[in-house]
């Protein structure tokens, strides 16, 4: 059984005692208590915890006053004190009291290297690894050395570090780590990617976990909204980044099913290349050209869907356009350009593309049976304009896809960046008077939603998401 373990660093005796009591009653199982992180270390310790088992940790290059003080932690009932395997202290303590740990900040070893060093660590106790996952690679190599390091029966410690490492933390219990490492609170998280002691205990032992790839990751707002909609819907899940190198894309169905991911969202640059990892593609997704949504079966297939689609339409209807007939104006002809040509043409409007390189715009119009336009033939009489492009991102050079002159008061525009909420095309359709006007939030949200309802068989709540991705009302 894994125990969430919750890591007290405080700079005072009370303020860890303090601290633990918080734990505790966020649903703490055990305690890491870090004397290190205390301002002086006192010489009475009969303020670590006594409820849960406590594990003392003090990394310092002072060997000799180390000892003394793991020495009296023990006395004083900590059931273990964490010790790095190039300390000369590891073999001074008895073998059943040490957890002998090692940390590589910068990666993930192979599953044998893995192997051969919890032999190594062992020697001295409970054998502790943490590495820096950086993709699938590296969550693989963990999940097979687990599995090998569980048929042993003795206890270890796993854990991969990074954002990307998130979800051997909320797997902790499937890798068979003795402990999951836990803030008290996000803002005390020791290390990226851990996760609070009230998040664990909310997650149990087998949470619903989604996730997202794409490369890179950083940026991206999915987390906040797919967590906060778990949340409103009040299912124990976890939408965790994994963070995917193009080199490394093939290797994503096999961490969905090893790590028991229900679903997976994918964005750039990977929504085309994930094709033909998948065994099954929707027919919108098809004609779209695109994958944004993996759901993975009980059986382990996966099915691509293409959700930016539900997204484009729920936009579309809450601007009020009733596609059927109308004039439609799409500029760019990439891949979201592409998902909503196939969502205009689907429901019977006459599409125009314009894009800055024409003869993407051609290939694109003739695939869907659209017109081509360049720019500088565009006229006026649009009863919807489409933004398929960055243009009005910060830090483009062009800030607005299309003429303003076209833009009328029968117009209603829709603009898919959603950063900044008011792009120079939004303002400019507002100043002419179109009669609406929509950014990018509205697709975000409303295809976040439909992956979520995907994955779990549950409706969004949409509003949780959209306070969750923040920005203007
Ligand atoms: P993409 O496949 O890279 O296509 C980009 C398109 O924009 C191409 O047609 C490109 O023209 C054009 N373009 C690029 N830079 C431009 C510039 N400075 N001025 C004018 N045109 C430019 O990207 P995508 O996946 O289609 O995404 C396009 C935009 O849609 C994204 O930047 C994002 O803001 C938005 N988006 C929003 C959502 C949402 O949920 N709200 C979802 C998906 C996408 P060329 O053919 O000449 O290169």
């Amino acid at each position: 059984m894994t125990l969430i373990c919750a890591v007290i660093a405080a700079d005072t005796p009370a303020a860890a005692k303090a601290m633990t009591t918080e734990a505790l009653a966020a649903g703490a199982e055990a305690f890491e208590v870090r004397l290190d992180a205390l301002a002086d270390i006192p010489d009475d310790l009969s303020f670590l915890p006594t409820e849960k088992p406590v594990i003392v940790t003090f990394r310092s290059a002072e060997d000799e006053s180390r000892r003394e003080i793991f020495a009296k932690a023990l006395a004083c009932g900590a059931a273990y004190v964490d010790i790095e395997s190039d300390s000369v202290l590891r073999s001074v303590f008895p073998r059943t009291r040490v957890i002998c740990s090692y940390h590589d900040f910068t990666q993930t070893p192979t599953a044998q290297e893995i192997l051969h060093l919890f032999g190594d660590l062992a020697a001295s106790g409970i054998p502790k690894a943490a590495f820096m996952v950086r993709g699938p690679r590296d969550l693989l190599e963990i999940r097979k050395a687990a599995f090998v390091l569980q048929q042993s029966g003795e206890l270890f410690i796993l854990i991969g570090m990074g954002a990307a490492g998130e979800i051997t933390r909320v797997r902790a219990a499937d890798i068979g780590s003795m402990v999951s490492y836990c803030a008290v609170r996000p803002e005390l998280a020791s290390a990226p990617g851990q996760i609070t002691v009230a998040e664990a205990a909310g997650l149990g032992t087998d949470p619903v976990v989604t996730a997202i790839t794409g490369w890179p990751l950083e940026h991206t707002r999915s987390p906040q909204m797919h967590n906060a909609a778990f949340r409103a819907a009040g299912i124990a899940g976890r939408y965790v980044r994994i963070p995917s190198p193009a080199a490394e894309l093939p290797l994503l169905p096999e961490v969905l099913r090893c790590y028991r991911i229900r679903g997976a969202n994918v964005t750039i640059p990977h929504k085309q290349a994930v094709i033909p990892l998948l065994s099954e593609v929707s027919p919108g997704a098809q004609s779209a050209g695109a994958v944004n949504t993996i759901l993975v079966s009980p059986a382990g297939n996966l099915t691509g869907t293409n959700t930016d689609i539900a997204g484009i339409a729920a936009t579309i209807a809450a601007l009020d356009v009733t596609l059927s007939g109308a004039r439609v104006l799409v500029a760019g002809a990439g891949g979201a350009a592409r998902a909503a040509v196939a969502c205009l043409t689907a429901a019977g409007a006459a599409v125009c593309i314009t894009n800055r390189t024409m003869e993407k715009a051609e290939a694109l119009a003739a695939e869907f049976g659209a017109a081509a336009v360049p720019l500088h033939a565009l006229n006026a009489g649009y009863d919807l304009v489409i933004n398929a492009t960055p243009a009005g991102m910060s830090g483009f050079s062009v800030e607005i896809p299309i003429p303003v002159s076209i833009l009328t008061p029968q117009t209603a525009v829709f603009d898919m960046v959603y950063e900044p909420e008011t792009t120079p095309l939004l303002a400019a359709a507002r100043a002419a008077g179109c009669r609406a006007v929509l950014g990018g939030k509205t697709m975000l949200i409303a295809q976040a939603a439909a992956s979520f309802a995907l994955w779990t068989g549950t409706a969004a709540d949409a509003a949780a998401m959209t306070a969750a991705f923040g920005g203007e009302s």
